[in-house]
C-alpha cells in the first residue's frame, strides 16, 4: 500500500515544486576577483550575469601576493563599469590567511586592504574570509569596524569548478531543482563562481542556462551583504 502512494506522491510533490508560488532570491558570488588572473575571463563572467539582469558580490583580493588590484585599470574599470557589489577577500590571499591571526596583524590586514579597494574602486562594505575562514579575532574586528562579515551566511552552492561535459547535464538538473526547492523555503540561494576555474570546460554554459532558468522563475537576486546584515 505505501509503495503503491510513493508514485501519486512524488507526483503532487512536483507539481507542488513547479507552482509558480513566491520567487526564489539568487545571491551570485564571485570569488578571487585579482589582477593575476585573466582579466578577459573576469570580464566574460560578469557580462554573462548583466545579460540576465542580476546583481552579484564580486571578492575582490586586495593586494594578491604582491600585485594591488589598482594596478591593473582594465579590470578595475571593468568592476566599475558593473553595479556589482564588490566584498573584500582577505589581504593577500594566502591559504586560510586570515585563520590563525592574532588581533594585530588581523587589523592591520582588514584596514590596509580596505583602503586599496577604497583607493580606485571606492567604499567597500563588506569583508570575506579566503577559504571561508577566519579567527574569532577578526570576527571581533568586523564587528567594531562595522563592517559586514559575509564570510559565511548560508551554504554555498558551486558547480562550475572545472567543470566537464560528463558531470554537466548532472549538475544543471540538480541545481535548478535545488533553486526551486529553496524558492519554495523561501532561503537565500546562494551560488558561487571562482574566476578561471568557472571559464574552463562547460562553466560558462552551466551559467548561462541556470541563470536563463532563475530568471524564467523570476528570480530576485540579492547581495551576500544584502542577505547577511540586512534585515
Ligand atoms: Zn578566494
Amino acid at each position: 500500500m505505501k509503495i503503491k502512494l510513493l508514485p501519486l506522491f512524488l507526483f503532487i510533490f512536483f507539481i507542488w515544486l513547479y507552482l509558480p508560488y513566491g520567487s526564489p532570491v539568487i545571491v551570485i558570488v564571485v570569488d578571487d576577483v585579482s589582477p593575476l588572473h585573466s582579466t578577459d575571463e573576469q570580464r566574460e563572467i560578469f557580462r554573462v550575469i548583466e545579460r540576465y539582469g542580476f546583481n552579484a558580490t564580486v571578492s575582490v583580493i586586495p593586494f594578491h601576493y604582491g600585485k594591488s588590484i589598482c594596478d591593473s585599470n582594465e579590470l578595475v574599470s571593468i568592476i566599475n563599469s558593473t553595479k556589482f557589489e564588490v566584498a573584500q577577500h582577505g589581504y593577500m590571499h594566502n591559504y586560510k590567511e586570515f585563520e590563525n591571526l592574532d588581533y594585530p596583524e588581523a587589523k592591520r590586514r582588514v584596514i590596509l586592504g580596505r583602503k586599496i579597494i577604497e583607493g580606485c574602486i571606492g567604499k567597500v562594505y563588506e569583508f570575506r574570509a579566503p577559504w571561508r575562514s577566519e579567527s574569532r579575532e577578526t570576527k571581533q574586528i568586523l564587528k567594531e569596524l562595522k563592517y559586514c562579515d559575509v564570510t559565511d551566511t548560508y551554504i554555498e552552492h558551486e558547480f562550475t569548478w572545472y567543470l566537464d561535459s560528463y558531470r554537466y547535464p548532472l549538475y544543471i538538473t540538480f541545481a535548478k531543482f535545488e533553486l526551486l526547492i529553496y524558492g519554495k523555503f523561501h532561503i537565500p540561494y546562494v551560488l558561487v563562481l571562482h574566476v578561471h576555474a568557472a571559464n574552463y570546460g562547460e562553466g560558462i554554459k552551466f551559467l548561462n542556462n541556470f541563470l536563463s532558468f532563475a530568471k524564467s522563475r523570476n528570480a530576485k537576486s540579492k547581495t551576500l551583504r544584502e542577505v547577511a546584515c540586512e534585515n
